[in-house]
């Protein structure tokens, strides 16, 4: 007697998608758009730490171009601090919540590297700076070993709160772009490409492509219609 297995949720309370069968069978705790969304996001810190110093090399140096009403209002200088400022690599899920504001970047991005550190018994960057912190916990090996784990999700909570206060602070968002070529999979036109990320993705499907796949669909397409 058979009944039909439980939808399983991805274990990220701020995802709100159930795990499909291969994941199951892959004993990912997270799904595997989590899995792409928190590798976009690590890959989209450096992009942003570029903007948050720059914006506080602005405030120091006062050398704001103009009053262009088109630049948006640059970040408050604490919020800035508070996100770049150094965290303590041990002192990271602040127990006693005695830090204020937003937890610092290499604070939330060290804490995670440093349990995958110690269950792996890999070593870490060679500088724990928020950029490589960012960098090697979006690293494909890491996060394949990630997405396993029961904390997956708390990962991704954490990380995507990181990624939100980062944004709120910079007022720099990644933009999605339509990609005007049909699915290599499903033939529907819906593949778009986000600032930052690896893999172009289909909304139909949701399959994922590298951008070289993508750029062989349109030669072997090009080819088929050429020899028609
Ligand atoms: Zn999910
Ligand atoms: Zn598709």
């Amino acid at each position: 007697m058979t009944t039909a297995p439980e939808a399983t949720p991805c274990t990220a309370t701020s995802c709100h998608r159930t795990l499909r069968d291969w994941e199951l069978a892959g004993q990912q705790t997270i799904c595997t758009p989590c899995v792409s969304a928190i590798r976009a996001w690590l890959h989209e810190i450096p992009n942003q730490l570029i903007v948050l110093g720059g914006s506080l090399q602005r405030e120091t140096t006062g050398t704001v171009g103009g009053r262009g009403t088109r630049t948006a209002p640059l970040p408050g200088r604490e919020d800035v601090l508070n996100l770049i400022g150094p965290a303590a690599w041990s002192d990271v899920h602040d127990p006693h919540g005695d830090q204020h504001g937003p937890l610092p970047i290499v604070g939330v991005l060290g804490a995670w590297v440093r349990i995958v550190c110690e269950e792996r018994r890999w070593n870490g960057p060679d500088q724990p700076t928020p950029d490589a912190l960012a960098l090697w916990l979006g690293r494909d090996r890491v996060l394949d070993w990630a997405c396993r784990q029961p904390w997956a999700g708390e990962m991704r909570d954490e990380l995507w709160s990181l990624i939100r206060t980062i944004r709120g602070t910079t007022r720099v968002r990644p933009q999605r772009r339509p990609i005007p070529q049909p699915c290599p999979r499903c033939d529907s036109l819906t593949l778009t490409e986000t600032d930052w990320e690896t893999y172009i993705d289909c909304g139909t499907c949701e399959s994922r492509f590298t951008r070289a796949e993508i750029a062989l669909a349109a030669r072997i397409t090009a080819a088929t219609l050429g020899a028609a």
